[in-house]
């Protein structure tokens, strides 16, 4: 009585193997290469979504092949536990971010391990847990010392009805989330990482990694954003003040029309205190977004100051104009409008009606439509007329540098890491204000800064200013009074070095242990393409500052990095917003987690988005059920006969050698390629051969089928784990198939053993034959001859001669 597959029942049997186990526990002191494989952490949300398990499986099959190749396996989770969403819960059901982030985290935790994950739940972190923030702030009170991190005024959002600070995701359309009012933009006080003092070294590390995709170096590469310009300063009329810009067309100088400052330059606040118009435009500037993207969407707005600067090389006269593009804390809060030649110059231009001056050569250019943005031939450039942009970038610089009115400058997009958040769900930065001895960090012994625990949040804003006991504490320099910092950190600063940390999480005395340099760095990182700026970047800055700190002694944290791809149904994103999602739990108690692993891994490659479909689901689920079939038809009548190789017909080296083509191929797919759809195609395609020689009966038959089985549930064990332990057991291995070594190709068997011939008689084919190529000519001739159809056209002739052309055909000659 055949059994069937029930993955219900199944899985969680083999589940419970591995954690009585620890199957999956990382040992630094196996004598092996080590494999570190990381998927990103989760945001403790409460449920997992596709997206998760995509990534997941992913890289739980990249670990478990590592883990065949002979590897000693790091495969860690963690919660990324700090963030706004537990706070707005919290506002929401009256519960205290902290609990309500734990159930989230022992809800997924579940879900992830009835996947079956290969997970060293050992090192299990969460980024809100003390013993994990506590060494965050102690790496932030060793940059304090060496000057990596500061203090400077910087804008954030600010709802003027809820008087609080907004994240920029809590700023819809220039409103507050909650209250719906005008969202303000303030200036206050935060905390930098100086990532720009790493900013050539960012950049240059770029190039030693092959095992990224092209896309996020290259995004990086424009985050980074390394240009080689001038600084040009431009005297103020009647002020003994210069006006100081940096720009990378140099060339262009001639055609500066006007220039833009920012609402908040010290030349604007100026005009604004004798002219009401000004003030009310400079007020009217501080709503909207405080985030880059949504400011270059905004309408461009702008107001004459009413003073007037000189072109540092012509002496031309150029109106300062107050603009509201133009950003503060970004270089210098001015630049110089080149309406002619730059695209946002021009639309200003047109709008307000200022002029217009071509300095570079276009033929046929419509200047009423759009600025000629292209290098070219200066003109209008008095001595510098006829060189290339190059050129005169060159000679333009150069003159200015001799009226010491402008400097070549190498300037990076890259702007400081603002890590100061006016939010209570975060990490405490580790500062206490004194009158007498300004920020003073906490010292280390009183390290960690424990963030309060279950606060009933009642309004929007953080509590922990309002908490006397948390913010009055002694200054640690004097000994007088002091105040707390109240602000936490951005939750980017915990994602930016949790895979360190992982390598040693149950280190008490230090930030990071030997181990450290054992597992790191991660070999292979997998992550959704969304991360390819900010957590990539800052992970990367991240990982230099622990080298410089002689913490890990390798510069980059990622080697191969993969971005999976998105999971879409009808053509869009599934997300809750469009009502499109499919939830993987009620998945798993349909079908298993077998059967969702394998149409995940199955349905497209990693990096292409991956269409949903139930059919493709049940196709996954049929597939397990014939490769369940197939190996009870083979425990029907198992043998241990071995394989005889030599005595193989041909039929039989035809499965062989379709068996090592498919390990031939997996291997590859799985490892170079990456692509595991088209591994799992020629698994199937394998399953499909086996089946039709199921029937076959001698011992060398059931042999060949155990051969073929057993490759089957060893190639496909890492996407389908739970069956394929169980199938192996059954087949009477005793040592589980975690631990079984990759199958090895056999180079005999993908040999060509047989070659077709063509067959003629006097120049007509007549046949085609396939044989073995050990045979030699007379054997060949003698196997022609006894060919039926070429029998009947040779009956009652004399052969003349047989032509073997070697490889191809035998013509037959005959009279
Ligand atoms: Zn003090």
């Amino acid at each position: 009585m055949e059994k069937p597959y029930s993955p219900l029942t199944l899985e969680p049997e083999v589940q419970a193997f591995w954690q009585q186990h620890q199957s999956f526990a990382a040992n630094e002191n196996t004598g092996k290469p080590k494999f570190y494989c990381l998927s990103m952490l989760p945001y403790p949300s409460g449920q997992l979504h596709m997206g998760h398990v995509r990534n997941y499986t992913i890289g739980d099959v990249i670990s478990r092949l590592q883990r065949m190749l002979g590897k000693e396996v790091l495969q860690p989770m963690g919660w990324d536990a700090f963030g706004l969403p537990a706070e707005n819960a919290a506002l929401q059901n009256k519960v205290a971010p902290s609990e309500w982030t734990q159930k989230n985290i022992a809800n997924m935790r579940t879900q992830l391990q009835r996947l079956g994950f290969a997970y060293d739940w050992s090192r299990e972190i969460a980024t809100c847990d003390p013993s994990y923030y506590r060494w965050e702030q102690w790496l932030f009170v060793q940059l304090f010392k060496q000057d990596l991190v500061y203090r400077k005024e910087a804008l954030v959002n600010w709802d003027p009805v809820d008087h609080t600070v907004l994240a920029n995701e809590q700023v819809i359309e220039g409103r507050g989330w909650r209250s719906s009012a005008l969202v303000e933009q303030k200036m206050i006080s935060q905390w930098f990482f100086k990532i720009s003092a790493y900013a050539d070294e960012l950049l240059q590390g770029l190039e030693n990694l092959p095992g990224w995709p092209e896309q996020v170096r290259t995004m990086q590469y424009n985050w980074i954003g390394r240009s080689v310009g001038a600084e040009v300063h431009f005297p103020v009329i009647d002020k003994d003040l210069l006006l100081t810009v940096y720009t990378t067309r140099a060339d262009t100088l001639y055609g500066v029309t006007y220039l833009s400052i920012a609402p908040q330059h010290p030349l604007a606040l100026q005009a604004a205190e004798k002219n009401p118009a000004i003030a009310e435009f400079i007020e009217h500037c501080k709503t909207g977004n405080i985030a880059e993207a949504a400011r270059a969407k905004m309408e461009k707005l702008g107001m004459p100051s009413g003073f007037y600067a000189r072109n540092p090389l012509t002496n031309e006269k150029l109106p300062i104009w107050i603009a509201n593009y133009v950003v503060m804390d970004y270089g210098s809060g001015a630049v110089m409008a080149v309406p002619a030649h730059d695209e946002r110059d021009h639309e200003f231009a047109q709008k307000y009606h200022l002029p217009m001056k071509e300095v570079i050569a276009a033929k046929d250019h419509d200047y009423q439509q759009s600025a000629y943005t292209d290098y070219g031939a200066v003109i209008n450039s008095a001595e510098f007329d006829g060189l290339t942009s190059a050129e005169a970038k060159s000679a333009i610089t150069k003159a200015l540098e001799k009226l010491e009115l402008g400097i070549e400058k190498i300037q990076y997009r890259l702007r400081d890491w603002g890590v100061s958040r006016q939010r209570y769900w975060g990490t405490p930065i580790p500062i206490i204000y004194c009158d007498k001895c300004g920020a003073v960090p906490v010292p280390e012994k009183d390290l960690p800064v424990i963030l309060p625990q279950n606060i009933k949040l009642t309004a929007p804003n953080s509590p922990l200013p309002q908490l006397s006991e948390f913010v009055n504490v002694k200054c640690p320099k004097c000994g007088g009074a002091g105040r707390r910092e109240t602000d936490t950190f951005d939750t980017f600063v915990e994602s930016s070095w949790y895979f360190t940390r992982y390598t040693c999480p149950d280190q008490t005395t230090q930030m990071l242990d030997e181990r450290a340099n054992y597992w790191l760095p991660v070999d292979q990182y997998i992550g959704g393409i969304e991360h390819a700026v900010l957590h990539l970047l800052y992970a990367r800055f991240f990982y230099k500052v622990l080298r410089d700190q002689g913490l890990v002694n390798t510069s980059e944290p990622f080697t191969r990095l993969l971005t999976q791809g998105m999971v879409l149904k009808d053509g869009a994103k599934m997300s809750k917003s469009k009502g499109n999602t499919v939830d993987p739990q009620q998945l798993i108690e349909q079908y298993g987690a077998d059967t969702v692993r394998l149409f995940m891994m199955f349905a497209a490659p990693p990096e292409q988005s991956l269409e949903w479909s139930d059919a493709g689901v049940e196709g996954a689920h049929r597939y397990l059920k014939r490769l369940w079939k197939l190996a009870q038809t083979y425990l029907e009548h198992p043998t241990t006969h071995a394989l005889d190789i030599a005595s193989l017909n041909v039929e039989q080296k035809s499965v062989w050698q379709q068996i090592h083509q498919t390990i031939q191929k997996v291997t590859d797919d799985y490892t170079r390629r990456q692509t595991f759809n088209t591994a799992i195609a020629s698994m199937m395609e394998l399953t499909n051969t086996l089946i039709a020689f199921a029937n076959q009966s001698s011992d060398n038959d059931r042999a060949l089928q155990r051969q073929g089985l057993e490759t089957l549930l060893l190639l496909i064990s890492p996407i389908a784990p739970h069956v394929s332990h169980f199938l192996w057991k059954e087949l009477g291995h005793t040592s589980p198939i975690i631990d079984a070594a990759w199958p090895q190709v056999e180079p005999a068997a993908l040999e060509t053993s047989t070659l077709t011939w063509i067959i003629q008689v006097n120049g007509k084919m007549r046949a085609q034959l396939t044989l073995s190529i050990a045979l030699t000519d007379a054997e060949i001739e003698e196997a022609v001859l006894a060919q039926a159809n070429v029998k009947k056209f040779i009956t009652d002739k004399t052969i003349k001669k047989i032509i073997i052309v070697p490889k191809k055909l035998v013509n037959i000659v005959v009279i």
